[in-house]
């Protein structure tokens, strides 16, 4: 799903264009060439890198950027790089998990008891090529990204955010989605606390673009969507959570 000439969806439980477990998976053509937010779930990569031929026309793919390490995020990282010989791009703290494909880390073995995944998922290892640790800038195919770290839907929730063709984009993964919802879930390693400490550095960045690892995405007014729950918070109100009647998933 082309969102603009550069950037499109190529991976997607909601809109039903890839697998029945992965997350958004956007992907930006930049100078040098693409660039993906995310990987699925790895079930479903071949599809993933069709959409990509179909919507971008092009299938050189420099990167592979990773929000954090739960499945339906970081699941299709080792099928991705085998098949694209691309740069995997990770959080620093998410990279032990991912490369010893650490089940109980990544949220899987949680998952799987609620039943959100079968048990024939698993997670292949994968290397990561290049750690962001947060506000530290860096540059992948013409594309410079800084990544911010927070807190509060997992340990290791990063942020992206990017001017891109003078526009200010934040590829939020599962941080903060459209309308101000957070994304709380009842594994360890997520709660409020973090979103305490860390979501007010997503305040005053002009985001327009804001694409979430789930749910609906905008191309204008992203930052309205942030505030919202940024200002319940400052306020002494907790902002809606997914889940929560049906809210994002
Ligand atoms: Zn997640």
């Amino acid at each position: 799903m082309r969102l603009t000439p550069s950037l499109a969806l190529v991976g997607s439980l909601q809109f039903g264009i890839s697998g029945p477990f992965d997350s958004h998976v956007y992907a930006l053509r930049g100078a040098g060439g693409i660039v993906l937010i995310d990987a699925g779930a790895g079930t479903h990569t071949e599809q993933l890198l069709q959409n990509l031929q179909y919507d971008l026309d092009s299938a050189t793919v420099q990167a592979l950027v990773l929000t954090h390490c739960h499945l339906d995020h970081s699941g299709g990282s080792a099928s991705i790089r085998e098949r694209t010989g691309c740069e995997v791009i990770a959080p620093q703290i998410s990279r032990r998990a991912l490369e010893t494909g650490d089940e109980e880390a990544i949220g899987l073995c949680a998952a799987r008891e609620h039943g959100s995944y079968p048990a024939d998922l698993h997670l292949s290892p994968c290397s990561i090529d290049r750690e962001v640790r947060d506000g530290d800038i860096f540059e992948s195919a013409g594309i410079k990204f800084k990544p911010i770290h927070v807190r509060g839907h997992s340990e290791d929730m990063f942020c992206y955010w990017t001017n891109f063709n003078d526009q200010n984009w934040l590829f939020s993964g599962d941080a903060v989605f459209w309308g101000g919802v957070l994304g709380v879930i009842n594994i360890v390693g997520s709660g409020m606390e973090g979103y305490r400490s860390d979501l007010s550095k997503l305040q005053g960045l002009g985001v327009e673009g804001l694409f979430p690892g789930h749910g609906l995405m905008t191309l204008k007014g992203g930052q309205q969507h942030i505030d919202r729950a940024i200002n319940l918070i400052k306020g002494g109100f907790l902002p809606p959570q997914v889940g929560q009647g049906g809210l994002v998933l």
